[in-house]
C-alpha cells in the first residue's frame, strides 16, 4: 500500500514553496522554544512554519495511549520519541500529516487553534534535536578512503584489506556534538610541522570539515545481541548532516596505532531537523556493486542507499554569501547504514535510542565533489579559488561551513536545512 505521507499529490493548508526543504513530504523533528523563556518542546517543521506537537498533544490531538503515557512530545530532546520504535513513529507522521493537508478541517479551519499550535520558523529557538549517547564514525566513502589512501601511501595501497570487506569506523566523542550555529574554536595540540623535529604545543593550522550524513538510532539492542541487516531499518529513526571536524595537523601526529582522537573530538556540527526514514523511502536507491561479496551477516536484500544530494558553501569574512566548493551525493556511500548498524552489533554491542552513526566524509568520483578541504586542496597543492580572490587549502579564521542536502522528489524536495559552523580564533 502507498504511504500517503510521502504521496507528491497532497498538499498542505500551509503554503510551502517548490524549493523548500519542508514540505508535507517531509515533516522532520525537532526540539525548539518558541521564546528564549519557553520550556523546550518537540516540533515538526512544514514550510516557514513549526508545528507544535506539545501543545498539539494539549489540544487533544493526540489521544494515542503510548503518547499518552510517555508524553514524548513535552521533552527537551527526541530520545523519549526515538525509542518508541516504528510503529508509533508511523503513527506519528499519519496524525500529523492529516493535520497538516489541505483536504482536512481539523486545523485549516480553526484560527484559535493554529494560533496556539503553529509558530514562524524564524522567530524559534531551534535546540539540539537529541542527546547522543555514544557517536560512533565511519569511513564507508570509497572514493573518500581512496584519496587519502593515495595521498599517504600512494595508488597501489590506497585501500587497506580490510577496507572491502567491512565498513571501517571508530568511536567518536558525543560530548562535543554541537547544533548548528553554534561557532567552532580552532582547537590547539600536538603539532609536528617538521618531520624532523620534536612536536610542538599550538594551535591547528590545517582545520577541516567532513561532509557527512548521521544516522540517529531508535530502539537499541541488548547487550549480547546483534542486530540483522534485515531489521536494521527499525532501529534507525532519521538523518541529519553532519560536519565532522578536523584538525589534520593533530590527527596525523597522533592517530598511530589507535585511530583518531583530539584531531576530532573538539567538535562536530549537525543540523537541527531530524529527517524521519519515511520521508526518505521513495528516494531508495542501490549502492555501489559490492567485490567481493560481503560476508553473509552483511549481505542486504534491496536498494540500501539514499539518493541525497549534498553541498558544501564556503564564506570568508570578506565575502557576503557561501561559494559552493562542494557537490556530492549520499548515494555514493560504499557501506549503507544498513549495514554499518548490522556491523556495529555483530559482537554483542548494544546501540540505545539516541545513538549517532556518522557515515564518514562523503566523496564522490570528481574533483568537485570532495568531501573535505584535504582533498578538494589536494593536501594543499590546490588551493580552491574563492571568488574574492582569495584563496584556501584548509579553514582560516572567520570562515564559515554552510552544509546542506536534499532528495529531490516530483515537484517537492525533501531537506535537510543546514549544518553551519564559523571558525573562531584559538584560545
Ligand atoms: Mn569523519
Amino acid at each position: 500500500m502507498p504511504d500517503p505521507t510521502t504521496d507528491p499529490s497532497i498538499s498542505s493548508f500551509i503554503e510551502v514553496d517548490s524549493g523548500s526543504d519542508f514540505p508535507i513530504q517531509n515533516l522532520p523533528y525537532g526540539v525548539f522554544r518558541p521564546g528564549s523563556a519557553d520550556i523546550p518542546r518537540v516540533g515538526v517543521a512544514i514550510g516557514d512554519q513549526v508545528l507544535d506537537l506539545a501543545a498539539c498533544q494539549d489540544a487533544g490531538l493526540f489521544d494515542h495511549e503510548a503518547l499518552q503515557s510517555n508524553m514524548p512530545f513535552h521533552q527537551p530532546t527526541l530520545n523519549p520519541l526515538m525509542g518508541l520504535g516504528n510503529k508509533i513513529w508511523s503513527m506519528v507522521r499519519e496524525r500529523v500529516h492529516g493535520l497538516l493537508r489541505a483536504d482536512t478541517p481539523d486545523l485549516r479551519d480553526d484560527a484559535d487553534l493554529q494560533e496556539r499550535v503553529l509558530f514562524d520558523r524564524s522567530s524559534v529557538d531551534l535546540m539540539m534535536p537529541v542527546d547522543v549517547g555514544d557517536y560512533t564514525d565511519f569511513y564507508s566513502s570509497r572514493e573518500h578512503a581512496t584519496n587519502i589512501g593515495t595521498m599517504f601511501r600512494g595508488p597501489e595501497n590506497a585501500l587497506k584489506p580490510n577496507w572491502l570487506h567491512l565498513p571501517v569506523g571508530y568511536h567518536g566523542r558525543a560530548s562535543s556534538i554541537i547544533p548548528s550555529g553554534q561557532p567552532v574554536r580552532r582547537p590547539k595540540g600536538q603539532l609536528k610541522p617538521d618531520e624532523d623535529q620534536p612536536p610542538v604545543y599550538g594551535a591547528s593550522q590545517l582545520l577541516d570539515f567532513e561532509l557527512e550524513v548521521g544516522a540517529l538510532t531508535g530502539p537499541g539492542n541488548n547487550l549480547g545481541s546483534r542486530i540483522d541487516i534485515d531489521e536494521a531499518g527499525d532501529h534507525v529513526f532519521g538523518l541529519v548532516l553532519v560536519n565532522d571536524w578536523s584538525a589534520r595537523d593533530i590527527q596525523k601526529w597522533e592517530y598511530v596505532p589507535l585511530g583518531p582522537f583530539l584531531g576530532k573530538s573538539f567538535a562536530t556540527t549537525i543540523s537541527p531537523w531530524v529527517v524521519p526514514m519515511a520521508a526518505l523511502e521513495p528516494f531508495r536507491v542501490d549502492g555501489p556493486e559490492q567485490d567481493p561479496e560481503p560476508l553473509p551477516y552483511l549481505q542486504q536484500s534491496g536498494p540500501q542507499n539514499f539518493d541525497v544530494e549534498l553541498r558544501v558553501g564556503l564564506q570568508t569574512e570578506q565575502m557576503d554569501a557561501p561559494h559552493t566548493i562542494c557537490e556530492t551525493n549520499f548515494n555514493y556511500m560504499y557501506w549503507s547504514v544498513a549495514q554499518q548498524v548490522a556491523h556495529h552489533t555483530v559482537n554483542g554491542c548494544n546501540l540505545r535510542p539516541g545513538d549517532m552513526l556518522a557515515s564518514g566524509t562523503i566523496s564522490g568520483p570528481t574533483e568537485d565533489s570532495y568531501g573535505s578541504m584535504l582533498e578538494l586542496s589536494w593536501r594543499g597543492e590546490r588551493p580552491l579559488e574563492m571568488p574574492s580572490g582569495e584563496t584556501r587549502s584548509f579553514l582560516q579564521d572567520g570562515d564559515t561551513v554552510v552544509m546542506s542536502g536534499h532528495a529531490s522528489g516530483d515537484g517537492y524536495r525533501v531537506g535537510f536545512g543546514t549544518a553551519e559552523g564559523r571558525v573562531l580564533p584559538a584560545q
